[in-house]
Formats: structure tokens, C-alpha cells, sequence
């Protein structure tokens, strides 16, 4: 085994680079930082996701309840028959976003809180994420990726 910083062979069980004094991690705790590394980073674009969403979600729900609630006046806007229906229909779907960014949220903030359940949550919402082609698609197979072939929220614990 070799230092990994600066290259000085190393006795095997040696704690302490005998050259240049850096801890020595092993392959174990290196693949554990990795992991870890992944995590955090699933967690951080989960929590852009939900941002995102939020917008969305809330910009559909104010162009529902205005354009389409006839609230704004707009010479040649909406005709009534259409607002009749695209009203609900916009609002139902501005609060379904904003249901996708309350989990997405909730995935997001467990995982860099490095709880137990995160993976559950963000596995399920990782691939209800994949149908959301391109940014969905993405993040939902990085997500199954990392989470999906072990747990490691236990397996990271010390
Ligand atoms: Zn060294």
C-alpha cells in the first residue's frame, strides 16, 4: 500500500504516513467517504428538484386563478368555455407539482440529515422522477444508482 498523497510506500496496519504524516484511510473508509459523498450530493439535487417545483407549481396555480379566472382582464384572452375547464385543471395540476416538491423536499433534507427513511422516500420518488424527462430522468437514475444496490445509510454509520 501506498500513501495517498505523497506516494511513500506504507507498512501494512501503518495509521500515519511515515514521510509526510497524513492518516491513512483504507480501502473500506474510502469507498465509505465516496458513498457518503454521493449521498450528499443526491440529497443537495433534491433539493433543487423541489425548488424548481415549487416555482412551477405555483406559477401554474397564479396563471389558473388569473388568465384563466378572469381575474386580469386580457383583450383577446381565454374565451370562457375554455377557462370553464382549464381553470381546475391547471390549479389541480399546480398543486400536484407542489406535492412532487413537498417530497422531493422531504427526500432532499433526510438525506443530507443522513436519516434512515430518506432512502426509502427518495427511492420511491427517484422513480416517479424517472418519467420526467430530462432533469426527472437524471436525477431519478442517479438516485436508484446510488441508494438502490445497498443501504447505505447503515452501512456508512459508525
Ligand atoms: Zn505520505
Amino acid at each position: 500500500m501506498f500513501c495517498d498523497q505523497c506516494g511513500a510506500q506504507l507498512q501494512s496496519g501503518e495509521q500515519r504516513c511515515g514521510r509526510c504524516g497524513k492518516t491513512v484511510l483504507g480501502l473500506v473508509e474510502l469507498r465509505r467517504n465516496r458513498v457518503r459523498e454521493h449521498i450528499r450530493l443526491v440529497g443537495i439535487f433534491w433539493m433543487a428538484y423541489s425548488a424548481l417545483h415549487v416555482v412551477a407549481g405555483l406559477v401554474l396555480i397564479v396563471v389558473a386563478q388569473t388568465i384563466f379566472g378572469r381575474v386580469i382582464h386580457i383583450p383577446n384572452g381565454p374565451p370562457p368555455e375554455v377557462s370553464v375547464w382549464l381553470r381546475p385543471l391547471l390549479t389541480f395540476f399546480g398543486w400536484l407539482i407542489l406535492a412532487k416538491a413537498a417530497a422531493a423536499f422531504i427526500a432532499g433534507w433526510g438525506l443530507l440529515q443522513r436519516q434512515e427513511w430518506a432512502r426509502i422516500v427518495a427511492l420511491v420518488v427517484g422513480f416517479v422522477a424517472l418519467l420526467n424527462v430530462p432533469i426527472g430522468t437524471a436525477l431519478g437514475i442517479y438516485t436508484l444508482w446510488v441508494l438502490l444496490p445497498r443501504n447505505p445509510m447503515t452501512s456508512t454509520k459508525r
